[in-house]
């Protein structure tokens, strides 16, 4: 049989490069590493960068050098089955969505590090949202902006200090191509504002089975200021957010109506979307002549609103007058006073100086809010229960829903392996069932340990690469990059910590007594070696300071080796630390972090957890599962509890941890350890997938929100 000519082949690549399905499936994606190892890793794993560096001919030599036909030809087919089959699981659970799909709305997507839209945690998860959503089969589209220049990528001067370079995204690089209407004219949205009018053109990129939208402002017609609306995100200022927040909302809704999709559902992932109801309102007035108050009702009863953060300047809040400019002219086609439409972002209508706050409208306009943890829940109802003063705190509509991570994503292809050969066939599909993780109890548990060893011995090799390629902009000296190639001990008990470097989550936690710490570090018998790494958004100053001095201590000679700080903290260095780390630490001041998800990719690849009680741990931790700072109590001075809760962490490292990492039995294996490995595999990997959280959003809010019956996830502890 004749095999696929090289037009074909190399076409199949692209087909295969233009749905980001592949960025979860190790099968597809080691195609393109197998395809040029050394440049995928300098494209940033972008395989269309890659394939356009081949020619056809080329391509068809190198496939036939590494035996790539017929594994291309069948991941090609496999696609086409993906994309043209439907699940049992939508079938069964989500019928009613029929044509009418949930329209997820988010800021920022993190769905892989070539795309460079999402800054942090809250990208990931609806990055790990819509991916779940694509693999359970659910009707969703997904609604974000196209950020020309994306978050900024992160390089430390030799002083620590922390620079922010930006690029320039080219659309030609990515798996996008402009959305078009049903002539198929591509689509470009207005929104009137007492300023002028905003366009923005809608780009399309395929998620697996999910569509999303991204929204861009670079498009003739804007004034040059406009253009770079949605260069950046989180940039500019107050009003740059405002108008971005106008585009993403409002602009979302009209783009999806120009797309002629009607959704039954809309959810906004945090508030910066939460205008967008708004333009559904309008709508349902102009078609059905409903006053403001029933079509309020309507669309509230179709609205999910997840709220993401119980610190208080993660709610975006705006001064009336700047609402009034980009707001205006829709208030007065919905035909409310000034007054009426700013009570619908305030807590007192009457509080002329109160500002319009992005967290209360979506709350007003929802009639499902969910918080993302059990705890987050019980911190946001009192937090919000001042709108509704009639009301016991138990009572307040806000409930939660705990985040989850996408299993394929983050699971490294090393354990899947382990994995396929001990769980049952089709685990794959079934993550969200704690049945499929019981299996891990029948694994050998030196073969996961060796597993976890491999994975370990990779992040090593990673780090030193990133970590000399450092150095090497830093000094010339042969010993320093010899040192650099050098940096960290496969043996040694490896703890890690990544994520923004936001001051609550005290990042320099365990460096408060640096003797003691360093004490524990250069023990002989039973060392310790940190590896850390994180973006603190470039205008926060401490966050920065923060990393300038665990950057440096690469200047005490307790810590050369064995502190070591990389840079760029993105999915792609996520991805390494959380599959290699033994420990993964995690010590924010309660309750301040809401869910927090790095740790349950860890949970994945057999690291164990440290961490404060706070966020998703509070409700994961089970005494056997991984490891506790402090009892989960925090006092009302942060200089007290910061005091504490490092002596906590020290006691925990000293007694347990570090103990427990180097007691071998006979074979030289750390039977307790493991034994805690295999414990919080089977307890968590199922409860913290996003596959679950997906699940739970669609039975307890998404159904309920489209057949209009009343849904309540309030207080469900
Ligand atoms: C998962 C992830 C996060 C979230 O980390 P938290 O533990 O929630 O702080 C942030 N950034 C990246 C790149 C991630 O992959």
């Amino acid at each position: 049989m004749a095999g696929p000519s090289s037009d074909e082949l190399y076409q199949r690549c692209m087909s295969l490069a233009s749905n980001l399905w592949w960025s979860w499936n190790p099968d597809v994606s080691s195609i393109f590493r197998d395809l040029d190892p050394v440049r995928w890793r300098q494209v940033d794993h972008n395989p269309i960068v890659l394939l356009r560096e081949f020619t056809t001919e080329r391509l068809d030599q190198r496939a036939s050098e590494m035996v790539l036909y017929s594994r291309i030809n069948h991941a090609y087919r496999r696609l086409k089955e993906y994309m043209t089959s439907r699940t049992e699981w939508a079938r069964n659970n989500a019928g009613l969505l029929g044509a009418k799909p949930v329209a997820y709305f988010s800021a920022e997507f993190g769905i892989h590090e070539s795309l460079p839209i999402y800054s942090g945690g809250l990208g990931v998860l609806s990055g790990d949202h819509i991916k779940s959503a694509s693999n359970l089969g659910l009707p969703l589209v997904a609604v974000g902006l196209f950020y020309g220049q994306g978050y900024f990528r992160q390089r430390l001067d030799p002083k620590g200090y922390q620079n922010e370079e930006y690029t320039d995204t080219k659309v030609e690089d990515l798996p996008i191509k402009e959305a078009t209407d049903a002539e198929g004219n591509p689509i470009t949205v207005s929104i009137d504002t007492r300023s002028g009018q905003l366009l923005a053109k809608v780009w399309q990129m395929h998620v697996g089975r999910i569509r999303l939208f991204l929204l861009d402002c670079n498009v003739e017609g804007n004034s040059p200021d406009d253009r770079q609306l949605t260069s950046r995100l989180y940039g500019g200022d107050v009003r740059t957010r405002i108008r971005q927040e106008l585009v993403l909302g409002i602009g979302g809704v009209r783009a999806l109506q120009a797309l002629g999709i009607t959704p039954g559902v809309y959810h906004l992932n945090e508030g910066h979307s939460a205008f967008g109801p708004l333009a559904v309102i309008q709508n349902q007035m102009e078609s059905d002549g409903l006053s403001f108050d029933d079509a309020l009702r309507n669309v509230a009863m179709q609205t999910v609103f997840t709220t993401h953060t119980p610190v208080p300047a993660g709610h975006d809040r705006f001064e009336s007058e700047l609402v009034e400019e980009h707001l205006g002219p829709l208030r007065e086609k919905l035909g409310l006073s000034y007054e009426q439409f700013m009570s619908l972002g305030k807590v007192d209508p009457h509080n002329a100086n109160e500002l319009f706050c992005m967290t209360i409208i979506g709350l007003k306009l929802s009639r499902t809010a969910n918080a993302v943890s059990q705890l987050h829940g019980t911190v946001s109802r009192r937090m919000w229960a001042h709108l509704w003063p009639w009301r016991v705190e138990e009572e307040i509509p806000i409930g939660h829903i705990t985040n989850g991570v996408h299993t394929a994503s983050w699971l490294a292809s090393q354990m899947k392996d382990l994995y396929d050969r001990h769980f049952p066939e089709g685990w794959a599909d079934r993550v969200g069932e704690s049945s499929i993780w019981e299996n891990i109890y029948n694994i050998d548990p030196g073969e996961l340990w060796e597993t976890h060893n491999a994975l370990k011995n990779l992040m090593i090799q990673f780090v030193r690469r990133r970590y000399t390629a450092q150095c090497q902009r830093w000094s010339n000296d042969e010993n320093v990059i010899r040192q650099a190639q050098q940096v960290l001990d496969p043996k040694i008990l490896t703890v890690g910590f990544g994520r923004r470097f936001a001051t609550y989550k005290r990042a320099n936690l365990i460096f408060q007594d640096l003797d003691r710490i360093a004490k524990m570090v250069t023990d002989t018998q039973r060392p310790v070696q940190f590896l850390f790494a994180g973006k603190a958004h470039p205008k926060d100053e401490p966050g920065k300071e923060f990393i300038r001095k665990i950057a440096t201590l690469r200047e005490n000679e307790n810590f050369r080796n064995r502190v070591i700080f990389i840079e760029n903290y993105d999915i792609n260095v996520c991805r390494a630390m959380i599959s290699g780390v033994d420990v993964w630490l995690n010590n924010p001041r309660r309750p301040l972090e809401a869910s927090g998800t790095s740790g349950q990719k860890v949970v994945l690849n057999g690291g164990l957890n440290l961490s404060i009680l706070d966020g998703w741990w509070a409700e994961a931790y089970d005494g056997n599962n991984g490891f506790a700072i402090g009892q989960g109590t925090s006092h009302v001075d942060d200089a007290v509890t910061d005091q504490r809760d490092c002596e906590y962490l020290y006691e925990v490292l000293e007694s347990e941890v570090i103990p427990m990492y180097y007691r071998h039995d006979v074979d030289g294996l750390p039977t307790q350890w493991v034994k805690r490995m295999i414990n919080s595999i089977a307890t968590l990997g199922w409860r913290f997938s996003s596959d679950r959280m997906v699940m739970d959003y669609t039975n307890s809010c998404y159904v309920p929100a489209a057949g209009g019956l009343s849904c309540d996830v309030s207080s469900r502890q």
